[in-house]
């Protein structure tokens, strides 16, 4: 488990190196460690390294490892498709959820956040991919979304999420995170208060960082490759 700590400490001195190389503040980046397809035992060796933010993708792996770990003062974010009958626990259970793409999933989740938690904290997902059952909202309806999540009170929209498509040349990696934060720039001089940018994985991080991201989701850099 000492390995956790060794590469923890590298991913937090290689996000800082990005923050400084980009004229920014050295804590204006969140850590979300991904621990999806990990056990308990190496989400707590994390937290014992400090990491605090983890991020879940599947729901019924993250309820049954959650109350492993319920004594933890972990802040969870849930980082995967929503299918519609797995709102409830991702209301319930999290404090983040980065992949809202449609109103059914936010009018659910609005719903279902217990009135004794703070308002869900979320991130809207844009896909600039047209293929059928790509997740992520189309550009063209990310203004009218982004306006009814802002007005659901047990909500707080936090700013926009997309995940770049799988082979699209490294060059052009910057040039894609690049329009999502023009598209956010747009959502807040329009009055949406949509400032956050949840951008960059293990692969992609660093640039993310130089194109405005505030939020990277890292899992295999902190944990290794993941099982299968
Ligand atoms: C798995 C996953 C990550 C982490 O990917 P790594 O390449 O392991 O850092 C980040 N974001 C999402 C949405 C994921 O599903």
């Amino acid at each position: 488990m000492t390995d956790i700590t060794y590469h923890l400490a590298d991913v937090r001195d290689r996000i800082r190196n990005a923050l400084i190389d980009a004229h920014r503040d050295v804590d204006a980046v969140t850590l979300v460690a991904v621990s999806k397809q990990q056990t308990a035992i190496a989400i707590e060796a994390a937290f014992r390294a400090g990491q605090r933010h983890f991020g879940e993708s599947y729901a019924q792996e993250a309820l049954a490892k959650l109350p492993l770990l319920r004594d933890l003062p972990i802040e969870w974010h849930f980082i995967g498709r929503i299918q519609s009958n797995k709102t409830r626990p991702i209301a319930e259970h999290f404090a983040w959820v980065h992949t809202v793409d449609r109103l059914r999933i936010a009018l659910r989740l609005n719903e279902q956040r217990p009135h004794h938690a703070p308002p869900l904290n979320v991130f809207l997902q844009v896909s600039y991919d047209t293929a059928p059952g790509r997740a992520g909202a189309g550009e063209a309806a990310v203004a009218a979304l982004a306006r009814q999540i802002a007005g659901l009170p047990r909500l707080r929209l936090r700013g926009l999420m997309s995940i770049p498509p799988a082979g699209l040349d490294p060059a052009d990696i910057g040039a894609f995170y690049r329009r999502l934060h023009a598209l956010g720039t747009g959502l807040s001089r329009d009055g949406i208060a949509c400032t956050e940018l949840s951008m960059g994985m293990s692969g992609d991080f660093e640039i993310a960082i130089a194109e405005g991201s505030t939020c990277v989701r890292i899992g295999t850099l902190i944990f290794g490759p993941r099982p299968g």
